[in-house]
């Protein structure tokens, strides 16, 4: 079962966010808009929340990837229907 991000884990994930934008200065780099984005969820307490479902992510793949924004489902479905 998923569960919600503590306020200390979300701290941790704020600071590498913005960690990674400092290491990309006015790019517009993908990963970049990602971590702006992550970092705007982060604000509006919406982060580590799946985008399509609603669900907690999973806090290990959260870990691995402080920008994603799918569950795992949504993350398999998604790739699926790409044709990956
Ligand atoms: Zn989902």
């Amino acid at each position: 079962m998923s569960q919600s991000l503590s306020s200390r884990q979300l701290q941790s994930f704020r600071v590498e966010l913005e960690e990674l934008l400092a290491e990309e200065p006015g790019s517009g780099a993908p990963g970049c808009e990602d971590c702006r984005s992550a970092l705007a969820r982060l604000d509006a307490g919406v982060f580590g929340v799946c985008t399509v479902c609603g669900e907690y992510i999973e806090i290990n793949r959260l870990v691995a990837s402080p920008t994603e924004t799918y569950c795992l489902s949504c993350r398999t479905a998604a790739e699926r229907k790409r044709g990956c």
